[in-house]
Parts: structure tokens; sequence; C-alpha cells
């Protein structure tokens, strides 16, 4: 009798939060990825002349109950720190003033941590927005109030990755349900860089338990007979299936959409564009929130400047070394407000990251999704399924569930009178 197995396509979060799911009591499991690196959208670049930095700034919340918890089992949790704990430094490009901003609720109970702007009725707003039973956009609930420039638009963009305009006030208040629990709200950052601190403690972990993890690797197509997969056509290789193995498919919606095309998956995506400056920063990092500027927030660590700019469409397809200039004359006076030395005639190199595909558009709209188990043997994964903000929680928690929805379905084995039937499909 041979192994049941269980075989994962896409080593981004969410596959590697099923691999370890599925590993966790010694199931068998083997990860496949199409890039020549681990991580996904959550990675670390290294090229050629050593400018080492994240693709763009991952911040977690210590509201992120699930991604903490995959930290811990793979050692790593400690390497995650909060480069802010007094509250969030927030610069307005307008007036050149730097604030403090608590992003806990609890917080504001001390005006020195207070949003710029807020009211009472503008509380009573918030309160609506978190308990939002319709969905709508959440723009909508809060209106054009000064709280929505200080507070709800970035919080919109940093969650949703989508205008206020168009976002989804459910989605936003399933993440604030969380975030307002007491201690719930502290902000987080890897230490060194996301692959040191996140992706490579999740594959040696991986690796410890016998897991190969086998990069370069595309699926090209799925083999599928008898609504079954019964085999996986790699870059370079074509996996037959046991009649007990197991396929979870922890890839973006578009992937989905092309192997899988029958099902419903959302086509509409957002981009997120990042600038890294390369000059002496601080031994330990920090982070900025920006108002008023085309800037969003800033990760300060001790060779480089990392600046975000989500739901970025205006700009994503803007010439970059203009978008780099204007953004570094705006981010300046709040770096020398941290004691950096930085020059308007002196802006670093500069490297750009346009993600155009950052996350899905998380709009106030029901979302297509697709069955979670649309063949016997196959589970889908990722952070565009389910309602919550496409995150890497939400990633975690989506491969973890696909590796139990596996565990506990019945009907996954292949019948013996099925097997001798077994056609190959679509083999390219
Ligand atoms: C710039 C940026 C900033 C972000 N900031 C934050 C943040 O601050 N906090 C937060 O929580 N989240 C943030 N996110 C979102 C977070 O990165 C994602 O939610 C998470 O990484 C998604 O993981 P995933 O595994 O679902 O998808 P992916 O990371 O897309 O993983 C899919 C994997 O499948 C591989 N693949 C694709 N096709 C194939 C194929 N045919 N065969 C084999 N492999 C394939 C891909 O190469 C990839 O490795 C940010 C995202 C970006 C881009």
């Amino acid at each position: 009798m041979t192994a049941r197995r269980t075989h994962i396509v896409g080593a981004g979060i969410a596959g590697l939060s099923a691999a370890l799911a599925v590993t966790t009591d010694g199931g068998e499991a083997a990860l496949y990825e199409a890039a020549p690196h681990p991580g996904g959208r959550c990675r670390t670049l290294h090229p050629a002349d050593g400018f080492t930095h994240d693709n763009g700034t991952h911040v977690l919340f210590t509201a992120n109950g699930r991604a903490l918890d995959l930290l811990k089992t793979v050692g790593a949790r400690e390497r995650w720190i909060e480069p802010e704990p007094k509250g969030l430094p927030l610069y307005d490009g307008r007036t050149g003033e730097m604030r403090c901003v608590g992003l806990s609720p609890w917080s504001w109970l001390m005006p020195s941590r207070r949003p710029q702007g807020l009211t009472l009725p503008d509380l009573m707003r918030i309160v609506r927005l978190v308990f939002a039973a319709k969905e709508c956009p959440v723009a909508s609930i809060i209106g054009k109030r000064p709280i929505m420039d200080s507070l709800i638009e970035p919080l919109t963009v940093a969650v949703l990755n989508t205008p206020p305009e168009q976002a989804s006030a459910q989605r936003l208040a399933c993440a604030l349900r969380q975030l307002i629990r007491p201690g719930a709200g502290r902000l987080l950052v890897a230490r060194n860089g996301l692959s040191q601190d996140l992706i490579e403690p999740a594959v040696a972990a991986l690796q410890a338990r016998g897991m190969p993890v086998l990069n370069g690797q595309r699926l090209r197509t799925l083999l599928t007979a008898n609504g079954r997969v019964i085999g996986l056509a790699l870059s370079d290789r074509t996996v037959m299936l046991g009649p007990d193995d197991r396929v979870i498919l922890a890839l973006p919606p578009y992937e989905i959409e092309r192997l899988l095309p029958a099902l419903p998956v959302p086509t509409q995506f957002e981009p997120i564009l990042n600038v890294h400056y390369r000059m002496k920063g601080l031994d330990r990092p920090r982070f900025i929130g920006f108002t008023g500027t085309l800037a969003q927030w800033a990760l300060i660590r001790e060779n480089h400047v990392s600046v975000t700019v989500s739901a970025a469409d205006a700009v994503v397809d803007q010439n970059a070394t203009d978008v780099a200039a204007r953004i570094w004359r705006e981010i300046m006076p709040a770096l020398r407000f941290l004691g950096l030395d930085a020059q308007p005639d002196r802006q670093p190199e500069t490297r750009v990251v346009k993600e155009k595909r950052a996350t899905i558009r998380q709009a106030a709209e029901t979302l297509p999704q697709p069955p979670l188990r649309p063949l016997a043997n196959l589970a889908l994964a990722g952070d565009w399924i389910g309602s919550l903000p496409a995150t890497i929680e939400s990633a975690v928690m989506a491969g973890e569930h696909a590796a139990s929805i596996l565990h506990h379905a019945r009907g996954t084995r292949a019948t013996l009178a099925k097997d001798r039937g077994l056609k190959t499909e679509d083999a390219a």
C-alpha cells in the first residue's frame, strides 16, 4: 500500500501554511513552486548589485493570531518586532508637522494619541463601520470628514489595498473587529526582511520534517479524470498521483482560472508601488505614516528606506524615475525628523518595484468565489479565498483550511473500478 501524499502547488504563504498543516502530524507532502524561490508576493529581492530589500514592506498586527502562530511554529516569532511601541509617527506633508497616533482605539483616550480631527460624531461613524451590517463602500459610511484623511483612508488602503470610495465596508469591518481588541493593534515588521524572518524559517521547518520544496516547477496542466486529479504536468516532469493522493492549489486566482476555467474567481486587482532608497538608515527599524502625500508608509531599515503606495492605480504606469523623485522630496523632511541625513539634492540610489496584481480589488460587492473543493481530491487556498481582507493572515488561514478540508473529506480516494477507467485529459 502506498502512503498518502499531498501535493501542494505554490510556495507563497498559503502554500507554506498548507504544507506545515499537512506535515504537522507526520503527513507526507511535496511543494512545487514556479519561481526560483519560495515566498510569492512576500519575499526579499537579492539583485546582483547587492542592494537587498523586500519586494514591499509587509506589516502584521498582534491581531493576526494565525500568522503569529505560524511564526511560532517555525521559530521566527521573535524576529518580528514592534518598531513604534509608543504610537505611529504620522507626518503631514501639507503642514510639515509630525504627530503620534495610536493604532488601537483604546489609546485614543490619551489626547496626544488621537487621530487629527476626531470628534464624537466620527466615533459613531467608526462604530457603524465596525459593525457594518450591509455591504457598501467605506467612504459612504464615513463621508468627507477630516478623519477620512487622517485615519480611515490610510487604514483602508493599508488593509484592503482598495480606495475607500470603492472598498468593502464589511471586509474592513472584519479587520477592525480584530484590531479593536485590547493589545491587538500593535504593528509588527520583520526585523531583517521577509525571506530571512518568515519564508526561510518556514522552508527550514518543512525540510526538517523531510518535505521537499521544489522550485522552478510550474504547474502547466492538471490531469483529471472522473472528477479527480490524477496527475500534475509540471515544468520538467509529470507527477502521477496515487489513489490516496491529494492536491492543494495555493495559487493566485488568475492561475486557477487558467487551470480550471469553469470556476468563478475574482478577476480585478489593485497594484502596490514600492520605492526603495539605498542609504544609511537606523540600527533598529522605524515606521512612519504619511498624510497629504503620495507616499503612505516608510520603513527605515539599517541600510535602506522602503516606501509603500497602496491602491496605486493612478501612479503605477507613470515614469518610475519621476515618481521616485517626487516621493523622495515628500519623505525627506520626515526622515530628517528621525535623524537621518536626507538632502533634497541628494536622492540616494533608488529601486522601484511595481506589483501590478498585489492583491485582488476588495470592492463593496460580492466577489466571485469557487467551491473550496472543486474536485474530489483537490482543495484551493490563497489570500483571495473567503471574505477576509487579502493579507498574510488570510493566506495562512486558507492554507490551513485547505489541508483540513482534505483531511476530513470523504471520497477523496479513487476507487479501483474508476482507476481502471482513468484517462489522461489535457496532458500538455
Ligand atoms: C507589495 C505588497 C505589500 C503587501 N503588504 C502586506 C502587508 O503589509 N500585510 C499583509 O498581511 N499582507 C500584505 N500583502 C499581501 C500578502 O503579500 C499576500 O496576501 C500573501 O503573500 C499572499 O500569499 P498567497 O500564498 O496567497 O499568494 P502568492 O504569494 O501569490 O503565492 C502564490 C505562489 O504560487 C506560485 N505560482 C503561481 N503560478 C504557479 C504555477 N502554475 N505553478 C507553481 N507555482 C505557481 C507563485 O510564484 C507564488 O509563489 C502585500 C502584498 C504586496 C504585493
